[in-house]
């Protein structure tokens, strides 16, 4: 086992030991945010035929040849093709048909001219200008041809992507299954949300923000409960969440003497391949896989709400995305201005809770308050989590820095322009 290791190399060594998890196949409309598992190929040529793009008259182009203004053709209207087209006939030289947007073009015409230039009357419609062959109408396959590779695995499954496959005709799609993952809270001083207050217990919120990451992530969460600092409560509960692909337990981990976890983890054959991570918020975390048959990556994250929160966003979140299929594992990250002096010293990565601001053509960080790691307000104030890096001792207000961004709404347009 590793102490010590840097943001970097333990971000490297949690991806390498996250697997890829099976396919499984669910309804296509159940599978909105999954991960596509399969290349999708047309089963069919879309549209299926040549089609209208208007309402209007179906015509044969060559008919219009010498239609103007002031000398309209006049064609007789000879059926009207209806939505789906059925048992419509080929149209003969000298006829329009009736046509809708949608409605396949019948034999023979080879041009839709929109409602809007004709004038009906009785059962003729006169024309004032030409038609260009083509025009209006829609080419059959000009979506899609039968055999097109139209979606790629890793795919995450949107409203476009699942139109298409209705479109298709598919009502099962293989997706990556979602991880799942067991949740422990440890300590004696634990409560749940609605337990008991006062004499020094404090509510075990991680594991609520810690399921809340889960689903926001992708994955399936269940909560284990709280585990008493006594390593038969513990290794009860965690051999609850043997079955998972991902435990995570918060608290305990670290070198207390009623630190239980990393001794209970070992006898359920926890290999540990870090603890102790060169960072701040966060330091003790602890990393490894229960040496079995698909035995669970375990998260072993520090008890402090704002710790818990971010070793699970630089850590979890990334192992999560790649065990489910995506493509991408990591937040979008922007350089930001920095609103304040910051000042730390040398040797672990600071991620400072920010809230961001466009000013002018500027994006401004503005560190949100208290960076305690037991102060939850100001993680709930931050959009982003700026990186102070590891060797400097000064970031100076004014000084640009990468900024790794928490909150999808901060790309949201307030404006509709
Ligand atoms: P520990 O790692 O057990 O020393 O805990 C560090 C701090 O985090 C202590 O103040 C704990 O009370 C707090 N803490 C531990 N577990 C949780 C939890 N599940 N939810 C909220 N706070 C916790
Ligand atoms: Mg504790």
């Amino acid at each position: 086992m590793r102490t010590g290791v840097s943001v970097a190399e333990a971000r490297a060594l949690v991806l390498e030991a996250s697997p890829l998890l099976e396919a499984e196949r669910v309804p296509a409309a159940d599978a909105l945010g999954r991960v596509l598992a399969e290349a999708v190929h047309a089963s069919r040529t879309l549209p299926p035929a040549d089609c209208s793009a208007m309402d209007g008259y179906a015509v044969r182009a060559a008919d219009l040849a010498e239609a103007s203004a002031s000398a309209p053709v006049r064609l007789a209207v000879a059926f009207e093709v209806p939505a789906g087209g059925r048992g419509s006939r080929p149209l003969a030289p000298g006829e329009a048909a009736r046509i809708f947007t949608g409605a396949p073009i019948p034999a023979g015409a080879d041009a839709v001219v929109m409602q809007e230039d004709v004038l009906a009357d009785g059962q003729g419609a006169r024309f004032r200008r030409p038609a260009r062959a083509g025009e209006h109408v829609r080419p059959a396959g000009e979506d899609v041809r039968a055999g097109d590779l139209v979606l790629t695995p890793g795919s995450v499954l949107g409203p476009s992507q699942l139109g298409m496959l209705a479109a298709l005709g598919r009502t099962a799609v293989l997706v990556r299954r979602r991880p799942r993952v067991a949740i422990l809270s440890g300590g004696d001083e634990l409560i749940e949300p609605d337990g008991p207050v006062g004499e020094g217990r404090i509510v075990a919120s991680n594991s609520y923000a810690i399921a809340a990451q889960c689903r926001e992530a992708g994955a399936e969460p269940s909560l284990l409960g709280i585990a008493r600092d006594d390593p038969q409560d513990l290794e009860r509960l965690l051999r609850a969440g043997l079955h998972a692909d991902v435990l995570v337990s918060s608290a305990g981990v670290s070198v207390g003497e009623h630190d239980y976890v990393r001794p209970v983890l070992e006898k359920l054959g926890c290999r540990l391949v870090f603890w102790g991570v060169l960072m701040k918020p966060g330091y003790p975390l602890a990393f490894g896989r229960i040496e079995a048959e698909r035995g669970p990556l375990v998260f072993g994250l520090p008890g402090n709400p704002v710790s818990a929160l971010v070793t699970f966003e630089l850590f979890v979140r990334p192992a999560l995305r790649k065990m489910a299929g995506r493509r991408s594992w990591f937040r979008p990250t922007l350089d930001a201005t920095l609103g304040e002096t910051l000042r730390k010293s040398p040797g672990r990565t600071h991620f400072v809770r920010v809230e961001l601001a466009r000013e002018g053509g500027e994006l401004r960080a503005v560190p949100t308050g208290n960076q305690s790691s037991g102060v939850l307000s100001s993680m709930v104030l931050a959009q982003g989590l700026l990186v102070f890096p590891a060797e400097a001792a000064e970031l100076a207000a004014g000084a640009r820095a990468r900024v790794h961004v928490l909150d999808p709404e901060f790309f949201a347009a307030e404006r509709a322009d």
